[in-house]
């Protein structure tokens, strides 16, 4: 088995982690590989999906080259400060770079203990691993900066959470795994030159063309900033709610990270929350850009010695970068939604529309993804606007956003069928609905039945083609089938 790893993050101070092997699990079992991703990354997927290979992606086996480490990090949980969590069951096997030149971490998440476990047991239950997997390809095939998912494996051990249920592994790839709370970490003990290495570090190798122009932290800043606002905007293109955008789960990287108690609106309401423990709705649908700047006000804390010399300077210049953020959020929210809608050109009163048609569409309950499909549909042929009208509570609701659309998009010399196909690629057919997800976690778990799931991950990994035969697939719950709940994935 061999991984071209080139491993950097171990060559950091030896503070940043911890060096630990994964535990040895009974009886390793694959239970999918992501044959794509694994020849993005030079390897074999039918090495990897061969008992062989469910040795290595259980932790049973290291691959030549693998520096196992669990990473330090900390991070505000709803708000409150954590100093310490770090790896508690994940373990980094190494750098791999990949075809394209990007370099990833591949790490195995629910491969043992380590000496971030704390109460944890450092395993991974099957029910979230394949739930990360569903949504984190889904994200990946929809655009949506994300980590992947190159394989889950069964590791033929029970684990004890509310009952027991099977164990297993999956194996994460991330552009890295560095957060706002690894900063937090080194920043709690005000450790500067740890916060230099790590600023410098996340900064050459996340963002190369920015660094080394005077002033690495506030380009780093800057990068970030600019990052998440286009990530949260492209969460809401897709209504994922991710539930616990904690700051140990915030990746300085850009990417969507740690699918717990995530889900998608089915119907479009911007209060909506899954999250069991979100009990004040901090992580709801709509207020995800707040927290992102939340987040984002706690990384520009750890960098201010950084920043400049002087302290007042240093907050200067970092409060600048935070108030510069819903800006940046709303153009690149106001990017998306003018796909969504089918409009080429910016106009001012674009975002008004949008914002128009989605308070009707709260108003009535509609469904986000269906909505938008149809309105593809109707973009080509206006006589698809009855069955568009027919989800609002009165049909009036839509006819009267929908003139104002229809007056907005003559502005544009566009053919309808162009406008229409590029709007098919802004509006997803499938998304990953929550009880599609709770339904194939449920015939694995229970009756070690993974074809519901192989199902899934196959008509997510085109989400933009109208797939007939599994239209069932994009329906919305029925009431009985409807996931009110979401829990953290431990
Ligand atoms: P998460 O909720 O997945 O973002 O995890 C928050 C923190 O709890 C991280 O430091 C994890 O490593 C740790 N953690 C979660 N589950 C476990 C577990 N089963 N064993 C050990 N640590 C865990
Ligand atoms: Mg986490």
């Amino acid at each position: 088995m061999t991984f071209a790893f080139d491993n950097t993050y171990a060559r950091l101070p030896a503070r940043f982690f911890a060096s630990v092997s994964p535990t040895r699990v009974r009886a390793p079992r694959v239970v999918k590989v992501n044959r794509v991703l694994a020849g993005e990354l030079g390897l074999d997927p039918d090495q990897l999906a061969s008992p062989e290979g469910a040795q290595v992606l259980a932790g049973n086996a290291l691959p030549a080259g693998a520096e196992p480490i669990a990473l330090a990090y900390a991070g505000h949980q709803f708000g409150f400060f954590v100093p310490q969590l770090g790896d508690g069951r994940a373990i980094l096997l190494g750098e791999v770079v990949a075809g394209d030149g990007r370099r990833v971490d591949v790490q195995l998440k629910g491969s043992g203990r380590t000496p971030f476990s704390r109460q944890g047991d450092g395993r991974a239950a099957l029910g979230p691993v394949l739930r990360e997997y569903i949504v984190s390809e889904a994200m990946a095939a929809m655009g949506v900066p994300t980590t992947r998912a190159l394989a889950a494996v069964l590791t033929g051990e029970p684990v004890v959470r509310e009952e027991i249920v099977p164990g297993a592994v999956l194996t994460r790839v991330a552009a890295s795994h560095i957060r706002v709370g690894t900063f937090e970490f080194f920043a709690a003990r005000a450790d500067r030159e740890a916060l230099t290495a790590l600023a410098s570090y996340a900064l050459r190798r996340h963002y190369p063309d920015a660094a080394g122009a005077g002033n690495d932290a506030l380009a780093l800043l800057d990068r970030v900033v600019q990052a998440q606002a286009n990530l949260v905007a492209r969460w809401l293109g897709v209504g994922f709610v991710h539930g616990v955008m904690n700051t140990d789960n915030t990746a300085i990287a850009g990417e969507t990270i740690d699918y717990g108690p995530c889900a998608f609106l089915d119907e479009y309401d911007p209060d909506k929350k899954f999250s069991s423990i979100d009990h004040g709705g901090r992580y709801a649908f709509a207020n995800q850009p707040r927290i992102a700047q939340w987040n984002l006000a706690r990384f520009g804390e750890t960098l201010l010695p950084l920043l400049a010399d002087d302290e007042d300077e240093a907050v200067r210049l970092a409060t600048e970068r935070l108030r510069g953020f819903p800006a940046l959020f709303a153009a690149a929210h106001a990017r998306v939604l003018r796909a969504k809608l089918g409009l080429v050109r910016e106009e001012e009163d674009d975002p008004a529309l949008a914002a128009d048609l989605l308070a009707r569409m709260a108003h009535s309950g509609v469904d986000y993804t269906i909505f938008f499909r149809r309105l593809c549909a109707a973009a080509r042929d206006p006589s698809e606007d009855a069955h568009i009208a027919s989800l609002f509570a009165e049909p009036g609701l839509f006819h009267d956003w929908s003139r104002a659309w229809r007056r907005r998009v003559a502005r544009e010399e566009l053919a309808p069928d162009s406008r229409a196909a590029a709007m098919r690629l802004a509006n997803p057919v499938f998304v990953p609905r929550n009880h599609r997800v709770a339904q194939a976690i449920e015939a694995a778990v229970r009756r070690d039945d993974f074809e519901p799931f192989d199902t899934l991950v196959r008509v997510l990994g085109r989400p933009y083609d109208d797939q007939p035969e599994l239209a069932h697939l994009a329906d919305p719950p029925r009431p009985e089938e409807r996931v009110l709940q979401t829990f953290c994935g431990t």
